[in-house]
């Protein structure tokens, strides 16, 4: 809907003591399963999205069809636009803002370093003045990334580790967030849980990210190529599932003021190369226990199954693409 036609409904709880959140990102893939599960359990939810073309515009907007049928709806909008993020407010008063709108991978810095700096820097900030202005203000929850331990090479990555040595602008401006959250708490006494994600994957998942484009060459019947370190060890990350991220986001909001915490088929013919140094870092490793302490975060889902859960989807989602370019009408579904 347009911002003047935002209906109540969309912004209040059905269920006692719910909470109403802005979610912004909304379009993007972990935006997507949080608003869902947040609308599932009854909270109300408002997405916000500038739907940027980093990657794959249909997607997004095959994201937002399938929100739209859950009937949570996205304002398209950037963080950047302070003035209708205090409309926003005028019209829903928010108890959360779920903050996952961001300039995401690290590669993209090298072709456009500003963006993360509008986004991430700015972006933050601009909705930060907001939070802080209103009254009252709202509990804020945003992804951070595991980035911010850069080249530290103690694993597991724990909170209390350093982060000085950011080894992208990526998580440059991810750290750099995490100390203009402090400082607005510090100031305003606003409420701001920052939780640094490990590779999130699973339906609906991101183009740019390694297992995406390992499904899709496999089922080309192409071959992979796999990182090395100079050492010739093989690159190893800690992925977690969506599920597992979203259930680590709604326990963050349901504890929001109270805490600061942090996460945590076919054979594939594969070609193992020396690791180009591109911002990314070849180990993480997430201790979650302080995550698990504060709000309770557990993950159960294990990289097997949550792999064949996003080929499932990819396949699906594809799948139903191509048909629908011969002239079915079908659209994506979960
Ligand atoms: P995503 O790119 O799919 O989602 C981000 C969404 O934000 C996109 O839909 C984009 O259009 C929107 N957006 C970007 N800039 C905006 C702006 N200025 N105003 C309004 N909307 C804007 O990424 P994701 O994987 O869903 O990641 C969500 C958050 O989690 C991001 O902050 C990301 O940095 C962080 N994170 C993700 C991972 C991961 O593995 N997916 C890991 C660590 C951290």
């Amino acid at each position: 809907p347009r911002l003047g036609e935002t209906s109540p409904h969309l912004r209040r709880p059905r269920r006692p003591n719910g909470l109403s959140v802005l979610v912004t990102g909304a379009a993007g893939f972990v935006g997507t399963h949080c608003s869902l599960a947040l609308k599932k359990r009854g909270d109300g939810v408002l997405g916000l999205d500038n739907f940027n073309s980093y990657y794959d515009v249909s997607l997004k907007r095959s994201r937002q069809s399938l929100l739209n049928r859950h009937r949570v709806f996205i304002v398209e909008a950037d963080i950047n636009d302070a003035q209708l993020l205090a409309k926003l407010f005028d019209i829903a008063p928010f108890s959360h803002v779920l903050h996952l709108a961001a300039q995401a991978g690290v590669r993209y810095a090298l072709q456009n370093p500003l963006s993360y700096i509008q986004s991430n820097i700015a972006g933050f900030v601009s909705l930060l003045e907001t939070c802080k202005s209103v009254n009252p203000q709202p509990s804020i929850v945003w992804a951070s990334s595991s980035s911010v331990y850069g080249l530290n090479w103690k694993t597991p990555f724990s909170e209390d580790d350093t982060t000085d040595q950011p080894a992208s602008l990526y998580a440059a401006t991810k750290k750099s967030g995490e100390e203009i959250a402090h400082s607005y708490n510090h100031i305003y006494g606003l409420s701001l849980t920052a939780l640094r994600f490990f590779t999130v994957y699973g339906p609906w998942g991101r183009p740019d990210m390694a297992y995406y484009f390992f499904t899709k060459d496999i089922l080309n019947g192409k071959g992979i190529t796999v990182y090395k370190t100079s050492d010739g060890e093989e690159v190893a990350r800690d992925f977690t599932f969506i599920d597992d991220v979203v259930k680590g986001c709604l326990g963050a909001l349901d504890t929001a003021e109270k805490s600061t915490g942090s996460g945590g088929g076919r054979g594939a013919k594969k070609r193992v190369v020396k690791m180009p140094s591109n911002g990314d870092v070849p180990f993480t490793h997430a201790n979650v226990s302080l995550a698990y302490r504060d709000f309770g975060y557990k993950p159960t889902t294990d990289l097997g199954t949550g792999l064949k859960k996003f080929v499932k989807w990819y396949v699906g989602y594809y799948g139903v693409q191509s048909r629908a370019k011969r002239g079915s009408d079908q659209s994506a579904e979960e």
